[in-house]
C-alpha cells in the first residue's frame, strides 16, 4: 500500500500473521501512518514481541487491549480508536484474531462450536459494527475515487479450510469442524458485509493467508509468516471495487467458496 496517511488496525497482533503484518507496516518502505495494534492481554507475556516492536517505533504503533469475543472490549477500543483518529477515521481493518480446534465433526461439542463462533465470527462482525462509524468517516474524508484499502476497507482473514468447495481434498487431512464451519460464516459475513457497506464506500474481502507456519498452521506449513504478510499485504494494495466481496488468497488468486 502506498502509506503515508492511511491507519489500520489489526486484531490478534501479538503473535502469528498478526505480529507479522504490524512489522511489515511499519518496517516498509511507505510506512502506515497509524497502527492500532490489538492484542486481548497487552501487559502479559504473550504481548513482549509487540510492547518491543511498539517502544521501537512509538509514533506508528499503538497497543490495544481488544478480546474479539468480549463486546465491551470492541466497544471500549471503538471509543479509544475514534479518539485518536477523530475525523480522519480509520482507513483498514483487519479482523485477523481467530482460533482452530481441530476434531472431527463426531468428537465435536457445542462448546467448542460456540467458542470458535464466538471468537471467528461474532467477534468480527461486532468489530465491524463498533469501528463502521470510523470507517464511515475515513471513506468521507478521502478524495479518493473508488474503494480501497487506502480509503476504507474491512479484510477478515479467512481460510480455504472455510471453502465448501474444497471440502473434499482437504477434510482428510485438516478436519476442525468448528473452525470449517466458522470460516464458512466468516464468508458469509464479508459478502453480507459487502453488500451492505458499498454505498458507505467499504470495501470488503476475505483473505486466506496460505498454509502457514505459526502456532495455528503448526510447523509442517507451506510457506513462513513473512512470505504470507507479503502477499496479503499487496493483494490488499490491489483492492479495488472489483473485488468487493472476494475471496482471495495471499496470491492474489480467488477461491471459490
Ligand atoms: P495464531 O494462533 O498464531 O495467532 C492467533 C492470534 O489470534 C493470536 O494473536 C491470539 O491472541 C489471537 N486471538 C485468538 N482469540 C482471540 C480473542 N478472543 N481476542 C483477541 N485475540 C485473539 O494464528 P495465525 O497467526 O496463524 O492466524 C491468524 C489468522 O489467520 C486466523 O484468523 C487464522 O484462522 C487465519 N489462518 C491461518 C492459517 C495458518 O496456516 N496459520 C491458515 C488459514 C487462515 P492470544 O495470544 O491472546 O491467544
Amino acid at each position: 500500500m502506498a502509506a503515508r496517511n492511511v491507519s489500520v488496525l489489526i486484531t490478534g497482533a501479538n503473535r502469528g500473521l498478526g505480529l507479522e503484518m504490524v512489522k511489515q507496516m511499519v518496517q516498509c518502505q511507505h510506512p502506515m501512518k497509524k497502527v492500532f495494534a490489538c492484542c486481548r492481554d497487552p501487559d502479559g507475556p504473550r504481548a513482549e514481541a509487540l510492547q518491543a516492536l511498539a517502544k521501537k517505533h512509538p509514533d506508528i504503533i499503538k497497543v490495544i487491549q481488544m478480546d474479539t469475543a468480549d463486546l465491551s472490549s470492541i466497544k471500549q477500543s471503538a471509543q479509544q480508536v475514534g479518539s485518536l483518529v477523530g475525523t480522519r477515521g480509520l482507513n483498514l481493518l483487519i479482523n485477523n484474531a481467530g482460533m482452530l480446534i481441530k476434531s472431527i465433526m463426531q468428537e465435536t461439542s457445542a462448546e467448542d462450536m460456540q467458542t470458535t463462533f464466538n471468537t471467528n465470527v461474532t467477534g468480527p462482525m461486532n468489530i465491524m459494527k463498533e469501528f463502521l462509524p470510523h470507517l464511515r468517516a475515513a471513506a468521507k474524508a478521502s478524495a479518493m475515487p473508488g474503494m480501497s484499502c487506502s480509503k476504507a476497507a474491512i479484510i477478515n482473514i479467512s481460510s480455504l479450510l472455510g471453502s465448501m468447495a474444497a471440502v473434499k481434498e482437504t477434510y482428510g487431512f485438516f478436519p476442525a469442524i468448528s473452525y470449517r464451519v466458522s470460516k464458512a460464516s466468516l464468508n458469509m459475513l464479508t459478502l453480507c458485509a459487502a453488500e451492505e457497506l458499498k454505498n458507505d464506500g467499504i470495501l470488503c474481502a476475505s483473505l486466506h493467508p496460505g498454509w502457514v507456519r505459526t502456532d495455528m498452521g503448526g510447523e509442517e506449513g507451506e510457506i513462513d509468516a513473512p512470505e504470507s504478510v507479503q502477499g496479503m499485504m499487496k493483494v490488499m494494495a490491489s483492492l479495488t471495487e472489483q473485488q468487493n466481496g472476494a475471496f482471495l488468497d495471499f496470491k492474489g488468486e480467488s477461491i471459490s467458496w
